[in-house]
């Protein structure tokens, strides 16, 4: 599992603008900035400091992420990652992010009503939680009795 394959050599851009390029390895094309990762993110005296809020603790892509933020910034930048221990929600992912992981991954978040929107044919009260475990920790899986699809839902 590898992503972000990102050198921009000699480039000057702003260390969250970087990070904008970092994927989450789960959604390729999704970054980790618009999926409410980042906690934090500071350059000082030649040292980059990202601090990351997990979507889930324990999770194995962790790593993988820390390792596409260290490609995402010059090989002479001193980059420094940390985990926070502020609990990361899906309130933190951006609109823009949410959409996205609806229209091209099938991947739902639960509105602030409780109800899950379908992203195949867009039903507000046909969908209906099935099992809490999904492919990953981060995801359980609902059915849509509309239009008979299996979707998952970030939580
Ligand atoms: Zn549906």
């Amino acid at each position: 599992m590898t992503t972000s394959p990102v050198r921009l050599g000699g480039l000057e851009l702003a260390p969250m603008d970087r990070l904008e390029l970092v994927d989450d390895p789960e959604f390729p094309g999704i970054s980790i900035v618009g999926l409410g990762m980042v906690g934090a993110v500071a350059r000082r005296h030649g040292r980059v400091s990202v601090e990351l809020v997990p979507t889930f603790r324990g999770c194995t892509a962790l790593r993988f992420i820390e390792a596409d933020i260290r490609r995402a910034f010059e090989p002479s930048d001193d980059v420094r990652v940390t985990w926070s221990d502020e609990p990361w929600s899906t309130d933190r992912v951006r609109p823009s992010t949410r959409a996205r992981l609806a229209e091209e991954y099938g991947v739902i978040i639960r509105e602030p009503d409780g109800s899950l929107l379908c992203p195949v044919c867009g039903s507000t009260s046909a969908v209906r939680d099935t099992s809490d475990s999904g492919p990953t920790r981060c995801r359980s899986v609902a059915w849509c009795d509309d239009c008979r699809n299996v979707i998952e839902v970030l939580r």
